[in-house]
């Protein structure tokens, strides 16, 4: 339902939580995190509950932090709303982290298949089947890469949306790419949170107006690559798209 993404130099919790309290207007039944701290560990936590559940535990039990990250309020379509049905889902064996808005149509089929394969899940959701997926492909990118052992998120993210059927907004992170987060959007809306030296997404303007009025729209089957100094928007092959920056008219 409301969706955020971040990479900069500022803590990332702080920003994430931020945006999802001014995105609490369109309602949801969970909220949750991910992000890869400094020592490149991913870490994740979600409830489910209002976000004064989450940020509880928050206080309590301190995620190490960094300057990557992605949050997410749910609002349950498949799934009861329930801890674990909460976002962000996990793939690449806990490597991944997934936030969706919307609805894989195809999930149950694409369910099989993976289960077939072997991998586990521990969601009702739609969605962990998008996190899964896009781990299995990610793997594919490593093999294909070579030496170092790390693979093309971007690369991953072409090859899993044109599996999906739906309308989903998707956006993750892995452990291995440390300062980026990808995005991709059908039939559901994100925009992209011009800064220095840090860049946002979010399901709209609202998750990231504190910091930036700059804005550029995402447009319909595109994928986007976000990272402290650079914003990359391309088709669903790959092909750079031109974006068109647009100023925040908003009292705050
Ligand atoms: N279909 C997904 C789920 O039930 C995402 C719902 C949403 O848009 O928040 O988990």
């Amino acid at each position: 339902c409301g969706i955020v993404g971040y990479v900069g130099h500022q803590p990332s919790l702080g920003v994430l939580v931020g945006g999802l309290r001014r995105l609490e207007y369109r309602g949801y039944d969970s909220a949750g995190v991910a992000v890869i701290d400094g020592a490149g560990t991913l870490n994740t936590h979600k409830r489910a509950g209002k976000l004064g559940v989450l940020t509880a535990d928050l206080a309590s039990t301190p995620l190490s932090d960094g300057t990557t990250g992605i949050g997410h309020t749910r609002w349950a379509t498949h799934g009861g709303p329930t801890d674990r049905n909460a976002h962000p889902h996990l793939g690449d064996d806990g490597r991944l982290a997934l936030i969706h808005n919307g609805i894989i149509e195809n999930f149950a089929e694409l369910k099989a298949e993976l289960q077939a394969e072997g991998f586990e899940f521990t969601s009702e959701t739609d969605t962990e089947v998008a996190a899964v997926l896009l781990g299995q492909v990610y793997r594919d990118t490593v093999d294909e890469s070579g030496a170092d052992g790390k693979g093309d998120l971007e690369e991953a993210f072409r090859r899993v949306v044109s599996r999906l059927h739906g309308a989903f907004t998707l956006l993750a992170i892995h452990r291995d790419q440390p300062g980026l987060v990808v995005g991709a959007r059908r039939n559901s809306p994100l925009v992209i949170g011009l800064g220095e030296g840090e860049n946002f997404l979010g399901s709209d303007v609202a998750a990231f107006v504190e910091h930036t009025r700059r804005a550029v729209a995402i447009g319909q089957d595109q994928i986007v690559a976000i990272r402290a100094d650079s914003v990359e928007v391309t088709d669903f092959f790959g092909v750079p798209v031109e974006s068109q920056e647009f100023e925040i008219a908003w009292d705050a």
